[in-house]
């Protein structure tokens, strides 16, 4: 009943192509490769399997059906991210620069904020935020997965956010939660949950999120604006809706080559022709809506400056760890919560009393005056930083029984960065020819996997 309302809106919407629309099944899986990590060609020669590139992101790869992409050690090491081809396209036109501010609102489970950290190499500010904590934690596990230097993580209500953080960003992506109609050729769940009312509900969302947004960008910033929808309502209808509440702001033209439908006239023209829809019968993309809009005229307020420092003792700790087991340079402890020691993005605001889940890069922790060094490091660290590395063939054995938290025979003695065929997947501790398994327990897959 509510699907045959959904085939309805879409005749209407598409009224040449409804019927190939309808009929087009959903696209070939597809993964974008971790530039932090790993390079597209490098990752097809270790996989074995081939890799065909998406049209639209320099990163991003379909591959076969059949090939287990979320089972690999290099997924475990945070070589790629399983990754819609269409969901690649926002961070993309966002083009996040290294140095920047930028804002991911609606961020879990992080694919979009992998990809604005690849494009900003660890320099600058991303925070990156989620308001239901559940999906919080897993989007602050796949930063860290993806060994992302410079990300705040939060758990916060937009509107929460919008008071810390007036005219502060360069850049924010507003992936906002939608009706989910792209989902549809996959999913048959998204399917079940749908109702005609569906879009409208979501667009009295997306436009209060999109309200924040707007009041959180700088004077000059970018604002994208995505959905994963096909309704009118919270996509064309919402950005005309936008820019007549927002005569700051001005709709971008973007030119991609991707074909676009012919729209009924319902949809405003001229807001039409400056927008992408990626659709599943017209491009290898199974569905996403986007804008970009620029802020021409408001503030430019700095963000809030957080008060951080490092007791001597603890630095003098992190010296002794980082001359034993770094052989890079560029981390640097510049925040010390309790006995725990961060490295923070530059920029890194105060940020008292919001829930946050990662202020940057944690280090470890100080115990009984040694650091025991923090998972999320070694993710962030390439073998080339590490002074012992133990460098597994990623197809190994032993590569998978470390992630099992099997101990390893080696003759490392102290912390040893232990890597999947270059990729960092953890640590281990070494004495006496073998090397204690430090792969937190809970992040060890169960047998099945
Ligand atoms: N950008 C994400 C990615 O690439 O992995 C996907 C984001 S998903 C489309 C939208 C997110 O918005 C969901 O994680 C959802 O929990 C969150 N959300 C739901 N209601 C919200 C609200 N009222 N304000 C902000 N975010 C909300």
């Amino acid at each position: 009943m509510t699907y045959d309302a959904y085939t309805e809106r879409i005749k209407r919407l598409l009224p040449d192509e409804w019927e190939a629309f309808l009929r087009a099944s959903a696209c070939a899986p597809s993964l974008r490769v971790n530039s932090l990590k790993m390079t597209p060609a490098r990752l097809e020669t270790l996989l074995g399997v081939p890799l065909d590139p998406v049209e639209w992101c320099a990163d991003g790869r379909y591959y076969p059906e059949e090939f287990a992409a979320g089972k690999t050690t290099l997924h475990e090491a945070g070589a790629y991210y399983i990754q819609e081809a269409s969901a690649m396209l926002p961070a993309t036109l966002l083009d996040a620069r290294p140095g920047e501010l930028v804002l991911d609102l609606c961020a879990a489970p992080g694919g979009k904020s992998g990809q604005l950290a690849a494009a900003m190499r660890g320099e600058g500010l991303l925070v990156c935020n989620e308001v239901v904590p559940s999906r919080a934690a897993i989007l602050s596990r796949n930063i860290e997965r993806l060994g992302v230097r410079n990300a705040v993580v939060l758990n916060e209500s937009v509107p929460r956010l919008q008071d810390r953080f007036p005219s502060a960003f360069d850049k924010i992506l507003v992936d906002a939660p939608c009706s989910g109609e792209g989902m549809f050729a996959k999913d048959p769940n998204a399917r079940a949950e749908w109702t005609a009312d569906s879009p409208s509900i979501c667009a009295a969302r997306q436009k209060a999120i999109l309200d924040s947004a707007a009041a959180m960008l700088k004077a000059g910033g970018t604002l994208c604006y995505s959905t994963c929808t096909f309704a009118p309502e919270e996509n064309e209808l919402q950005v005309e809706d936008f820019l007549r509440s927002h005569p700051e702001f001005e709709l971008a033209q973007l030119r991609t080559a991707i074909p676009q439908p012919r729209l009924a006239d319902f949809v405003p023209k001229a807001v039409a022709s400056k927008c992408v829809r990626v659709m599943p019968n017209l491009a290898r993309g199974n569905g996403h809506f986007f804008a970009l809009m620029r802020k021409t005229d408001g503030d430019d307020i700095s963000l809030p400056k957080g008060r951080y420092s490092v007791p001597h003792a603890m630095a003098r700790v992190w010296d002794d760890f980082a001359k034993s087991a770094l052989k890079t340079t560029a981390i640097v402890p510049g925040a010390a919560f309790g006995d725990s020691l961060v490295m923070l993005p530059d920029c890194c605001p105060d940020l008292t009393g919001l829930k946050t889940l990662r202020s940057g890069l944690r280090l470890g922790d100080v115990v009984k005056g040694r650091l025991a060094p923090s998972h999320s490091l070694a993710a962030a660290l390439s073998a080339d930083d590490a002074t012992s590395v133990l460098d597994l063939p990623h197809d190994s054995r032993e590569a998978r029984d470390y992630l099992f938290g099997a101990t390893l025979e080696g003759d490392a003695r102290g912390w040893c960065l232990i890597a999947a065929s270059g990729c960092s997947l953890g640590w281990g501790k070494g004495s006496d020819g073998t090397i204690k398994n430090h792969y937190p327990k809970g992040l060890r897959p169960t047998r099945s996997h």
